[in-house]
């Protein structure tokens, strides 16, 4: 049967949701959120718990190298390059229930929807869960899809190391998901990606689809900053290399190119390091992690400009020296043309109010643009609080994001 009328094909809400929930019991963290970092005990048993549900509604799922999973509804021509629709389930150390796991989800209701409605497609479509989307365990985010879409060398995702000195390919196989796929190299028909908006907009606007045509242009950088150990007490001040304070004049430069670019730019110290960090000596290793943002790309360019004078006026002041020994980036990526169309026409088609906007977060789809045809659409989280505990979403607010999700990607399956 593939003669369903648009408008009757609808996903199963209730199920939907139920399988959210149950997410959302996987890695509990302390406060109602969660906290299910990549390659952790917590990941394994909701990959486990997706393969599941995948397996269960047909899906043939396979793990790549970085253990990215693509579980595969086929198409009528199983030579054609699939429709890909996914997100996360790894979740920040303090993390909601709700940030990149609607996303994955919304792939699986949406065949299980097809399934239900014996609908087939002409291309295959693959759900994937993409692994390391929050960086959280091991820098930078996004880390697999960056692979996949052969941005990176899969050496350099598997040596990605988290605090502790745990390296991505050791974690990965510790959690058994170390697949035998390799890691990209094959054509992708297009990718589509639902993601909590992570701002307050569609929240307050009372609109339940955002059709994203773009994202912030980002920078992240991490800072090495080097001095010398010596006694806290006697050291003249003239004599210290006090590699904490060189990082702590970095984080306020930082702070300070953000609010000369405000309100659209945002600049941020996100984390620093510190060696010996004991009392009574001066410090001699530091490390900080910087992150800037700016819809327009030649503004985040002067930002980062910037943030070089704030790097050479510090290391002057705290007598010590900082190198960037990693950095990373995109740019104001513009999604496709047709899919973004195709995510409106749904739109239109099933009636869900929508309004175009645009992603100051980083995702998945940022990497997957470089290589394939990609869009994406938000749904709102309330008030926009997210990388929190307290992340929420109504259930009725995030259902037409996921029937949009489902009429452009089976237009796109389709087409001729
Ligand atoms: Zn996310």
């Amino acid at each position: 049967m593939n003669d369903v009328k648009a408008n009757e094909l609808a996903i199963d809400g209730q199920r939907f949701w139920s399988t959210v929930m149950r997410s959302a019991e996987i890695g509990p963290g302390v406060a109602g959120g969660l906290r299910r970092l990549a390659l952790t005990e917590p990941d394994r048993e909701v990959r486990d718990e997706f393969r599941g549900w995948c397996e269960a509604a047909g899906l043939e799922v396979t793990v790549d190298a970085l253990g990215n999973m693509f579980a595969r509804r086929e198409g009528r021509e199983p030579d054609l390059p699939p429709v890909l629709i996914g997100s996360h389930l790894d979740t920040q150390i303090a993390g909601g229930r709700f940030d990149g796991i609607v996303g994955v989800l919304a792939g699986l209701e949406i065949a299980r929807t097809l399934n239900d409605h014996g609908v087939e497609t002409r291309r295959p479509i693959e759900i994937v869960n993409w692994s390391n989307e929050e960086g959280a365990r091991f820098g930078p985010p996004m880390s697999a899809s960056a692979v996949f879409a052969g941005l990176q060398s899969l050496d350099w995702g598997l040596s990605r190391a988290d605090a502790d000195g745990v390296l991505f390919g050791e974690a990965l196989k510790a959690i058994g998901y170390d697949g035998p796929a390799p890691v990209g190299g094959r054509d992708i028909d297009s990718y589509f990606e639902l993601h909590i908006e992570q701002g307050p907009i569609l929240d307050a606007e009372r609109i339940p689809v955002g059709v994203v045509t773009g994202s912030y242009a980002t920078r992240g950088f991490v800072v090495k900053v080097t001095g010398e150990t010596s006694h806290a007490g006697p050291t003249p001040m003239a004599k210290r290399r006090n590699a904490l304070v060189g990082a702590a004049m970095v984080a306020v430069g930082v702070n300070d190119i953000g609010w000369r670019y405000a309100p659209d730019g945002k600049s941020t110290v996100t984390r620093i390091d510190n060696w010996p960090n004991l009392i009574g000596i001066v410090p001699s290793q530091a490390s900080l992690t910087v992150d800037m943002r700016h819809p327009d790309e030649a503004v985040v360019r002067k930002m980062a400009a910037e943030f070089e004078d704030v790097l050479a006026d510090a290391s002057k002041r705290a007598n010590v020296d900082m190198r960037v020994a990693e950095s990373w980036g995109y740019g104001a990526e513009r999604f496709d043309a047709d899919c973004v169309g195709l995510l409106r026409a749904a739109a239109q088609e099933i009636g869900a109010p929508y309004i175009d906007i645009v992603s100051q977060a980083g995702h998945d789809a940022f990497n997957l643009a470089r290589m394939a045809p990609t869009a994406m659409i938000f749904c709102p989280c309330k008030d926009g609080i997210t990388h929190n505990e307290a992340e929420d979403c109504a259930d009725a607010d995030v259902f037409p994001s996921v029937n949009v999700l489902l009429h452009a990607a089976l237009r796109r399956a389709n087409r001729a």
